[in-house]
């Protein structure tokens, strides 16, 4: 398996950055309202492919001393393309029992794939699962509204199925929360709606130093230098497209580092903002 860990301390919290897998689509889907040529040149400008967009999946694991948290569990077994985290958290000798808490920012298949086995267990047998209490509602709730004018129709119809079965599955170790819950010493989930209903951020800070994973509020670094940039997979755009603008701020006037689950690995990074507007990437710990 290729290198695919990158571990950082974040004062006393240990944490390192798994890769998961990737996907890739078409570029639209991740660029609706992008100008076509601006993009096009923007992608060529980072020597990257124009038709699609290889997106990797990054999941994130804080060791406190006392609780060992999983932050999202990547794809799992539905591609041929994912499905490493539990392989990768052995590399780091951690293993699937040790886990106590796992944090699924939404509860979108390349998030929460891989909390559950091939057999439809708890990946994850002795985890308490952390997910915002209206990401539940919205996903259990009786036809969870996925119109979506940023994808072509028809994508992601078998989304609810896919997560009304993960969700059954883990039933008796879901932990439904509220926003601004501490999760655990210096681990605090924050409301961030947009891309999904429930979307959660979630702040990690310990001895002055802090760590803000955004989840999917911008899923490639291209949304960071066009905040006006929509991702196709938000649910509700405007409110995605505020939210973004709202972490995205704090993280650079508290000097922040960020960590966001689609970003090319390590997925980490700073954020400064730019004269001409939006903010500009520096990947690295
Ligand atoms: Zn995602």
């Amino acid at each position: 398996m290729p290198e695919g860990s990158h571990r950082f301390q974040a004062g006393s919290i240990t944490c390192t950055v798994l890769a998961d897998g990737y996907c890739s689509c078409p570029t639209p889907w991740f660029f609706p309202n992008a100008d076509p040529g601006v993009l096009a040149r923007a992608l060529e400008a980072r020597r990257q492919p124009i038709e699609s967009i290889l997106s990797p999946f990054t999941c994130m694991l804080l060791q406190t001393g006392r609780h060992v948290i999983l932050v999202d569990t990547g794809a799992g077994e539905s591609s041929v393309t994912s499905g490493a985290i539990v392989a990768r958290l052995e590399m780091e000798g951690v293993r699937p029992k040790d886990v106590d808490t796992v944090i699924l920012t939404h509860a979108h298949p390349d998030h929460i794939g891989g909390a559950v086995d091939s057999r439809g267990r708890p990946a994850f047998p002795n985890a308490r699962y952390v997910l915002s209490e209206l990401e539940c509602e919205y996903w259990t709730g009786a036809q969870p509204d996925l119109r979506n004018p940023g994808l072509p129709e028809g994508i992601g119809k078998e989304t609810p199925a896919m997560v009304r079965h993960s969700l059954d599955a883990l039933r008796f170790q879901l932990e439904a929360v509220t926003p601004e819950m501490e999760i655990a010493p210096g681990v605090r989930v924050l409301a961030a709606p947009g891309h999904t209903p429930g979307h959660l951020a979630v702040l990690i800070a310990s001895d002055g130093q802090k760590l803000l994973n955004i989840g999917d509020a911008a899923v490639h670094p291209l949304h960071l230098e066009h905040p006006e940039w929509e991702n196709g997979f938000d649910l509700d755009a405007p409110r995605a497209l505020a939210t973004r603008r709202e972490l995205l701020e704090r993280a650079a006037a508290e000097q922040m580092r960020v960590m966001a689950f689609h970003f090319p690995f390590p997925s980490v990074g700073r954020v400064a903002a730019r004269p001409e507007g939006g903010w500009v990437w520096s990947p690295g710990w």
